[in-house]
C-alpha cells in the first residue's frame, strides 16, 4: 500500500493519519514535541493541572452527524464520561448578570424576565437557535430531532437574516448593555459572523458540546493511541525544516536532525503562514495572502494565567466573565487595537475534574483574546526583550488578578498565579505564525467553507489544517482531516489504475 507522512500531529494531523490508516495507507505523523495533539494539550504546574484548549466541543450529542467521526478516531470511547455544565457561562457587567443554562427554555425565560426591553429580539434569537439544533439534529426536549423540510423551506428568510450580521451587528439589535455583553463576550471578537454565538449556543443546549472527561491532554493521548494501535507510526522530536519539491512532486522532509524522511504522499497540518513561507519557501496562494495580510483583523490568540485556588467554595460554576474593559491590557504598551465592543476576562473553574488539584482546592485560568496587533507585540517583545516580557507577563497577571478579586471579593486570598501565557507561548509551542490558536476569523455573510486541501503544482502535497476552513476549531480540525484522507484516497486510486494500465501495456 502507498504511504503518506503527516507533518505535525495536532488534532487535524492525527485525524487525517487515523483516516489514511483506515483506508488502508502506511502512515507515520512527525512531530515535533514529546507529546502529540498540538493545542489539544495540557501540563502540570505545582501539582495541579492546566488544560489549555477544551471549553466545549461541538458533536458530542450521539445523535449529531459528527459523533460517529469522533468514536472513529478515539475522541470519544465508550467509556468516556462527557460533561455537560448546567451552565456555560455568566457574564457581569456592573454587578448585572446574565447566564447560558444547558436548558434553552430557563435560557430563554431568564433573559426576557431579567431584560424585558428586549423581549422581542430574544424571542427571534431563540427561534433561530432552535432552527440551528434542527439542522444539527439535537433539537427537542431528548435532543435528538432534526428539521422538516418544510420547516428548513419556511425559515430559510428567519436565518439569512443573522447570516448577513456580525457579533456587533447582532449585540446592537439589543438595548440592554448586560444582553450586548451576553452576546459578544464568550466570542473571541466582535467581526466573527453571529452565526458562530448562535451555533455554540444551539449545540450547546442541545447537549451537543459537552467536554470529555479528563480535559484535552486525554483527550490528546486517546487519539494518539488510536492511531499507534491501528498501526501508524508517531515520530516524535521531528521537526521539519523543509519540504523538497521536484518536478511537481515533494520528495520528502527534511528534518532540524538532518534526517529525512520520503512518502508516497505528504500532508502539511502546520500553520498555513509557516506550510507556504518557511517549509515551501513559497509565496502564499493569493486567497491565502489577502486573508492573512488584513493587518487590523483580529486573529485568535490570548494572553492568559492560571491559579492555585485553595477553596472549593466558588462563588461561580463552569466559567465567569468580567464584561469591563481590561485596563491592565489596554494602558499596557500591548495594546494597540480598539476595535472590540469590549475586553473581557474569561475565568473558567474545574471543580468538574476533581483530579485535577490536590484534594479541597481548584485550579482556576483566565484568559483575555488579543488582536493580531497585541500577538505580535508579545512575540517581539519576546525575541528582542526577555527581560521586558517577563516583567510585563508578571505585571499584567498580577493587575488581572486584583481585578478577578475586586469583583469576586470571596476569592481574595485564596488565589496564587502558578503559571502565565500569551501569543508568543503559542508561536513557541505549536510554531503558529502569530501565536494563532484557530484558522481565519469567519466574517458575517460567510459559511463555513473548505478551500481546498491540495497545494497548487504539487501532484502528492496535502494540507490537513483548520487553516483552511474557517473559523477552525476541534470540529473543523477533525472534519478536514477526513476530507483531506478521501481525496487521497481518490487519487491513489486513480494512480493505480494508470499504474496497472501501463504494466499491462508494457508487458
Ligand atoms: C486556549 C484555547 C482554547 C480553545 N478552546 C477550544 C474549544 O473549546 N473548542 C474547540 O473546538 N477548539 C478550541 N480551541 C482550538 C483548538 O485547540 C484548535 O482549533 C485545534 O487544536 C487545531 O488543531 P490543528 O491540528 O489544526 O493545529 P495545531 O494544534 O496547531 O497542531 C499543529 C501541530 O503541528 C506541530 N508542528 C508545528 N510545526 C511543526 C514542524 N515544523 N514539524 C513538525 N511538527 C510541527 C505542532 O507541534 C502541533 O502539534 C482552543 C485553543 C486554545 C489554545
Amino acid at each position: 500500500m502507498a504511504s503518506v507522512l503527516v507533518v505535525g500531529g495536532g488534532v487535524s494531523g492525527l485525524s487525517a493519519g487515523i483516516f489514511c490508516l483506515l483506508k488502508g495507507f502506511d502512515v507515520k505523523i512527525c512531530e515535533k514535541h514529546s507529546v502529540a495533539g498540538g493545542n489539544l494539550t495540557g501540563w502540570k504546574r505545582n501539582g495541579y493541572y492546566i488544560d489549555n484548549c477544551l471549553h466545549w466541543l461541538v458533536g458530542t450529542n450521539p445523535n449529531a452527524k459528527a459523533f460517529n467521526d469522533m468514536k472513529l478516531l478515539g475522541v470519544i470511547e465508550t467509556d468516556t464520561m462527557i460533561y455537560q455544565p448546567e451552565c456555560l457561562y455568566t457574564v457581569s457587567v456592573a454587578g448585572k448578570k446574565a447566564s447560558l443554562y444547558r436548558d434553552l427554555d430557563k435560557t430563554r425565560k431568564n433573559l426576557i424576565n431579567q431584560f424585558p426591553e428586549d423581549e422581542e429580539e430574544i424571542v427571534k434569537l431563540f427561534d433561530a437557535i432552535e432552527l440551528i439544533q434542527g439542522f444539527q439534529h439535537v433539537k427537542g426536549y431528548n435532543h435528538n430531532e432534526a428539521n422538516s423540510f418544510i420547516e428548513v423551506i419556511k425559515n430559510i428568510p428567519a436565518l439569512a437574516e443573522y447570516y448577513r450580521l456580525d457579533i456587533k451587528g447582532l449585540a446592537k439589535r439589543f438595548k440592554s448593555p448586560v444582553m450586548k455583553h451576553f452576546i459578544s463576550d464568550m466570542m473571541m471578537t466582535a467581526d466573527f459572523t453571529c452565526l458562530f454565538f448562535m451555533v455554540t449556543v444551539a449545540a450547546f443546549c442541545g447537549d451537543n458540546a459537552g467536554i470529555p472527561n479528563g480535559g484535552s491532554m486525554e483527550m490528546a493521548v486517546r487519539m494518539s493511541n488510536r492511531f499507534q494501535n491501528l498501526g501508524g507510526e508517531l515520530m516524535y522530536g521531528k521537526e521539519a525544516k523543509q519540504i523538497l519539491i521536484n518536478n511537481h512532486k515533494a520528495v520528502g522532509v527534511l528534518f532540524d536532525d538532518n534526517t529525512f524522511e520520503t512518502a508516497d504522499y505528504i500532508i502539511s497540518s502546520v500553520d498555513i503562514n509557516i506550510l507556504y513561507e518557511e517549509l515551501l519557501k513559497r509565496k502564499l496562494p493569493d486567497k491565502l495572502f489577502k486573508l492573512s495580510k488584513k493587518e487590523n483583523e483580529a486573529v485568535f490568540s490570548s494572553f492568559q494565567l492560571a491559579f492555585s485556588c485553595d477553596s472549593v467554595d466558588l462563588p461561580f460554576e463552569d466559567t465567569y466573565i468580567i464584561s469591563k474593559f481590561t485596563e491592565a491590557v489596554h494602558k499596557s504598551e500591548i495594546n494597540e487595537n480598539k476595535k472590540y465592543l469590549n475586553r473581557q476576562i474569561i475565568i473558567t473553574e474545574y471543580g468538574r475534574c476533581p483530579q485535577f488539584s490536590p484534594e479541597g482546592h481548584n485550579v482556576l485560568q483566565a484568559m483575555i483574546y488579543c488582536s493580531k496587533a497585541e500577538a505580535r507585540k508579545f512575540i517581539m517583545l519576546k525575541e528582542k526583550n526577555p527581560a521586558g516580557y517577563k516583567k510585563l507577563k508578571n505585571r499584567l497577571a498580577y493587575e488581572i488578578k486584583e481585578m478577578i478579586e475586586e469583583e469576586l471579593p470571596q476569592l481574595e486570598g485564596h488565589l496564587d498565579i502558578i503559571d502565565i501565557w500569551t501569543p508568543a507561548t503559542y508561536k513557541r509551542y505549536v510554531g503558529s505564525k502569530n501565536g494563532t490558536w484557530m484558522g481565519f476569523v469567519l466574517p458575517s455573510g460567510k459559511l463555513p467553507q473548505l478551500s481546498g486541501c491540495r497545494v497548487k503544482g504539487v501532484d502528492n502535497l496535502f494540507v490537513s489544517s483548520q487553516w483552511i476552513k474557517a473559523p477552525g476549531g476541534l470540529p473543523i480540525a477533525i472534519s478536514v482531516g477526513k476530507k483531506t484522507a478521501n481525496t487521497i484516497y481518490k487519487i491513489d486510486k486513480i494512480n493505480r489504475k494508470k499504474h496497472n494500465k501501463n504494466s499491462f501495456v508494457n508487458s
